[in-house]
């Protein structure tokens, strides 16, 4: 194997990801309690002590939760944007672990082999990012609370062998949904989340022939169902007629078998 990911959750209750390399393994966000982060990760078979770094997508509490107590506990760097880093530091420093490495978007950060491209998203925090993930060729792109898929993230995401695309809700289902109306705007709007239509039409633009797995996260539990969305992205990868796609929709209650990507050279 040469790059892998694997999904230990998603949604609004807690976000959390391991990506490996034959070096070693990252996380992408913390969002579940320390307990239970360190218990799904044993669930997997990954060794909290072997993470080399917490990367941080953005401060919500879905993303953020067990960052401080699980960096401390293993001497872990959080990797943040400095925007983010500077609002946590004088809103809720409780939040922040003692390790920490800051970044701007667009810097590159480098732990296990991998190269990490951290991109600006439209979202509505302080300074949300999605990450580019790179080794030995392989590329990962992930993209978890986006309101669009805007030009720069299109670049981004466009052409990975692995894709990581937010499938948020449904649009019927929201509107029908009993959340006020100001959240019901939030959510829809540029700097919300993304929708399954806009989150299907997006793998028009992002797929080429060199990705390989697709993994939709960030599912609402109240406004959307894993199966509604597995159907209409299984209907849009057999109009494009890639049946080779692996596809996971990752759901909120339970980890995910790991994906690895074989070794043979692009
Ligand atoms: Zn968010
Ligand atoms: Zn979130």
């Amino acid at each position: 194997m040469s790059l892998g990911i694997t999904a230990l959750g998603s949604g609004s209750g807690g976000n959390s990801f391991v990506v490996h390399s034959t070096e070693g393994n990252i996380l992408i966000d913390a969002g579940f309690s320390r307990k239970e982060l360190i218990r799904r990760l044993l669930e997997v078979k990954v060794q909290p002590s072997s993470i080399r770094a917490v990367l941080l997508s953005h401060e919500h509490d879905d993303h953020l939760r067990g960052c401080r107590v699980f960096c401390d506990q293993f001497d872990i760097p959080l990797c943040v944007s400095f925007e983010t880093w500077n609002y946590l530091r004088r809103q809720k420093q409780e939040k922040l672990p003692a390790n920490i490495r800051q970044f701007l978007p667009g810097d590159k950060l480098e732990f296990a082999g991998m190269t990490i491209l951290p991109f600006t998203v439209q979202h509505d925090a302080i300074d949300p990012v999605g990450f580019v993930i790179s080794h030995r060729g392989r590329q990962i792109g992930f993209a978890s609370d986006l309101g669009a898929v805007n030009g720069l993230a299109e670049m981004r995401l466009n052409d990975c062998d692995i894709l990581v695309l937010e499938a948020n809700y449904d649009r019927e289902m929201l509107r029908r949904s009993d959340r006020q109306p100001y959240l019901k705007q939030r959510i829809a709007g540029p700097h919300g989340h993304l929708d399954n239509w806009d989150a299907v039409e997006a793998l028009n633009r992002l797929l080429t022939e060199r990705t390989k797995v697709l993994l939709l996260v960030h599912v609402s539990s109240e406004c959307n169902d894993y199966e509604l969305i597995r159907t209409l992205a299984r209907a849009q990868l057999d109009k494009m007629r890639r049946e080779d796609i692996t596809m996971q929709v990752i759901e909120q209650h339970r980890t995910f078998e790991t994906i690895f990507l074989d070794q043979s050279p692009r």
